[in-house]
């Protein structure tokens, strides 16, 4: 809406679809930069403003919007009222400029639609309750409109929601560095979300997370044009009893997978093309690999740790014997491994879900002998004898019922891609601590102390490596947002020095790199092209985090862009 004429032909275009039969709430963002203008005005006055006064400032942009877009349908003789996020019943928490939506009463809504106009509602601010029912105005954080135009979507069960943006809807990858990137027609919320970067460009990722769990229909296209844009589909279902529209538990679902083995290579060389010619061997010999895990290399050596099924691992040893003969290194494997999975929408990005994790299964004794993270799943390998206690603990914590707890479950080959779109990631730094204690409660501590500070690590990875020292350890290697690196740092010190001969590392600089599909579960060799696509270009890999849909590479940052 940069302009009065853009205003006109939204109008227009609004007006076309309601004369073709459809209900519409309208919901907009403020015009063109006045967002950033308004925070550069109060900028210029101090720069602690109170966050109350930001959103009584910045909930202003839409005000501006909601009224002149409504004008202009009226004038096209289009019935038209505009409401702001307090008049539209949008109720969110107390907490200003990051508010999430807790409810939307949809009364006054309804009954305007009912009449035949077309609400016309302003995105990215609500209405807290406060203190004593005395209301204030919030707002939701910086590209926030699109997560008000999902939960008013939900809240009227309505058909659809579409975004309409000034790109053609979500690309395959970063068109800025990749000439080709080819628009998506389709796209779950599940992989957006796994395509974090890339997504959260297009779409604001809460309003992802809404249209997932709720099971919404969510479309991307173009303001500019007439094309199709990118649907976002989703399966989940949730009804609104429990928790509200964002305030729901982050853990939806607990999974145990059994049968499992994980195989470890150890001392093989670190140098491109190494796991790409491991994980081709693997496939070539028609073996589908589920997790891959590597931590930071030691010295120039690496280790690689991968899980299959179990009645694949005669034949994947197989092949990793043909490699160590000739690259050297050693092999090992575990029998009698499950999986064990939380998955939900944003369980990344929330400190503390990973942490309370560990912490379940450090207080049920189990040790954690792999784990891998994804932005919607944190996955731990662990003995068999220990999956049911792990699975009646972990559910109990996160108060799961038994509707969304599985054992082995069927997964449908769908004939999705392998790869459907990837993600670069620049905002991070990779960081190492060794010789941890080989125990329960090793990776919940070090998780929980950042947690209670808000940090939230982003790939973890816990490799097979055992050192020979008197008591046994182990190295965990993490990635985290630049911002978070002194304070992390500063805790971490403080933390390893209980633990005599443990040492905090700094990796160099890197970039993640992820490569997410649907299809990949039922996919063989997805992680060998992969890994042979960096290694053609003698990129060394310093990390691997996988799961079940996403392959993320950890690597130089100077590689990034190539
Ligand atoms: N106007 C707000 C912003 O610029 C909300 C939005 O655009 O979605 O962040
Ligand atoms: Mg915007």
């Amino acid at each position: 809406l940069g302009s009065i004429e853009r205003i006109k032909a939204v109008a227009q275009r609004i007006k076309e679809s309601k004369d073709n039969g459809n209900d519409l709430v309208v919901v907009v963002s403020a015009m063109g930069h006045t967002t950033d203008q308004l925070t550069q005005l109060a900028s210029e006055i101090t720069i602690h403003p109170t966050l109350r006064e930001m959103d009584m400032l910045l909930s202003t942009g839409e005000q501006v919007s909601i009224s002149l877009l409504t004008m202009a349908l009226n004038e096209l003789g289009s019935p038209a009222i505009s409401l702001t996020g307090t008049q539209a019943g949008i109720i969110t928490e107390s907490a200003h400029g990051r508010a999430r939506i807790i409810e939307i009463r949809t009364e006054r809504i309804k009954n305007l639609i009912d009449q035949g106009k077309t609400v016309v509602i302003a995105g990215f601010q609500g209405t807290s309750l406060g203190i004593g029912g005395i209301a204030e105005i919030t707002t939701l954080g910086r590209g926030g409109s699109d997560t008000s135009a999902v939960a008013i979507a939900a809240s009227l069960a309505a058909e659809k929601c579409e975004i309409y943006t000034d790109v053609p809807g979500v690309l395959t990858t970063d068109p800025r560095i990749v000439k080709n990137a080819q628009l998506m027609k389709r796209i779950s919320c599940d992989e957006m979300l796994e395509l974090a970067s890339l997504g959260a460009a297009v779409l604001h990722p809460r309003a992802v997370e809404i249209a997932r769990n709720f099971g919404i229909t969510l479309v991307v296209k173009s303001s500019w044009d007439k094309l199709d844009g990118t649907t976002l589909t989703s399966n989940k279902n949730l009804t609104f009893s429990k928790g509200g529209i964002e305030h729901r538990s982050p853990v939806d679902g607990l999974e145990l997978v059994e049968d499992q083995a994980v195989v470890a290579l150890s001392n093989i060389p670190d140098r491109p093309g190494i796991a790409a010619e491991l994980f081709e061997s693997l496939s070539d010999g028609g073996v589908n690999v589920d997790l891959i895990i590597q931590a930071t290399h030691q010295l120039n050596t690496n280790d690689i740790t991968f899980t299959i099924a179990e009645y694949e691992l005669n034949r994947a040893c197989a092949q990793c014997e043909k490699l160590i003969n000739i690259v050297g290194g050693e092999i090992s494997y575990k029998k009698n491994q499950s999986k064990l999975s939380i998955y939900g929408a944003g369980i990344m990005g929330r400190a503390g879900i990973a942490s309370s994790l560990f912490q379940t299964l450090s207080d049920s004794e189990i040790n954690i002998r792999l784990i891998a993270t994804s932005e919607v799943k944190v996955s731990c390998v662990i003995d068999a004898e220990f999956g049911k206690k792990a699975l009646r603990n972990v559910g109990e914590v996160f108060k799961l019922n038994n509707k969304q707890i599985t054992i082995n479950p069927i997964i449908e080959n769908k004939d999705e891609p392998e790869v459907r779109g990837i993600a670069l990631d620049k905002d991070q730094i990779q960081v190492s601590v060794k010789n941890v204690p080989d125990q329960p409660g090793t990776a919940s501590t070090i998780c929980s102390t950042l947690a209670e500070k808000n940090i939230s690590l982003d790939t973890i990875v816990q490799s097979e490596r055992n050192h020979k020292t008197k008591t046994k350890t182990k190295d965990i290697s993490f990635t985290l947002k630049k911002n978070d690196r002194s304070e992390a740092k500063y805790l971490l010190q403080e933390l390893l020095s209980k633990w005599k001969g443990s040492k905090l590392e700094e990796g160099n600089a890197i970039v993640r790199i992820s490569a997410v599909g649907s299809g990949m579960p039922f996919t063989k060799g997805t992680a060998g092209k992969i890994f042979r696509a960096l290694a053609n270009q003698k990129i060394n890999i310093e990390m691997i985090a996988t799961s079940e849909i996403r392959t993320t590479c950890i690597i130089s940052e100077k590689y990034g862009e190539k």
